[in-house]
């Protein structure tokens, strides 16, 4: 049987056929598995460490805007890369368990690591296509990713204004802006997106029910995440960024 006549058998008229061929039809299907989104397994992460683990055509990208910078003397370096769910559980329930000691109410606690962290399974780290930046031709200061760093007399004001100027013609964009009416994570001048895969994998992720996900994933804190919180979390969080990227 053709691919004509098992269309037909599937009941698709010969307009309909060739209105839509094959592969458009294909193409509304979801690209992306749920595990991919939520950082469970993706066959197109490549690279051995923390800092290099990247999706494939993110990782090819990422090294020609490398080049092009070391021309102009800036050093690209990753501080963060591909992160998986497991990593993220870590990170948050690290904090979760600090920030509870420290006598903050479960609430409160889970404010306070939104700030810059994310629940496991929303981090834009989980689609290897966002990456942490910093300049390698500086010592690092005690905690690198500052805001201050980027700015002024900061070590990596020379990187900033390079990515200002030319990271979008590599395809990485700013995904935390510092637009004042923007929610959600604070600004991360650091913080860079692969636009050509990380937005149709957002499309895909939008599809996604976060409430069960929550649920099914055990995560510690997960009782205190009200259906009126995770809506909030994701009208903010996941989706008040940089409006290229939607
Ligand atoms: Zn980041």
């Amino acid at each position: 049987m053709n691919r004509n006549q098992f269309l037909k058998s599937l009941g698709f008229s010969g307009l309909f056929v060739s209105l839509f061929p094959l592969k458009s039809f294909l193409s509304i299907q979801n690209r992306y598995t749920k595990n991919q989104l939520i950082g469970k397994g993706n066959p197109d992460i490549i690279g051995n460490a923390y800092t290099s683990k990247m999706q494939k055509d993110t990782k090819v990208a990422f090294q020609k805007m490398k080049n092009e910078a070391a021309k102009e003397g800036i050093n690209i370096e990753v501080v963060s890369a591909y992160r998986s769910f497991e990593k993220q559980k870590q990170i948050f329930e690290n904090k979760y368990r600090q920030f509870i000691l420290e006598g903050l109410s479960p609430s409160e606690a889970i404010t306070k690591i939104i700030e810059y962290s994310t629940i496991p399974g929303t981090s834009r780290h989980h689609w290897g296509t966002d990456i942490d930046i910093i300049d390698a031709n500086f010592p690092r200061p005690e905690s690198v990713l500052e805001e201050e760093h980027y700015y002024g007399d900061g070590p990596y004001c020379k990187l900033k204004e390079w990515l200002n100027e030319h990271s979008e013609k590599h395809g990485f964009y700013e995904v935390y802006t510092n637009n004042p009416s923007r929610k959600g994570f604070k600004y991360e001048p650091w913080h860079f997106s692969y636009k050509p895969i990380s937005k149709p994998m957002l499309q895909e992720y939008k599809n996604l029910n976060l409430i069960k996900i929550f649920q099914e994933e055990n995560i510690l804190g997960n009782e205190y995440f009200t259906s009126e919180f995770i809506q909030k979390y994701r009208n903010q969080n996941i989706l008040d960024i940089n409006p290229e990227l939607l």
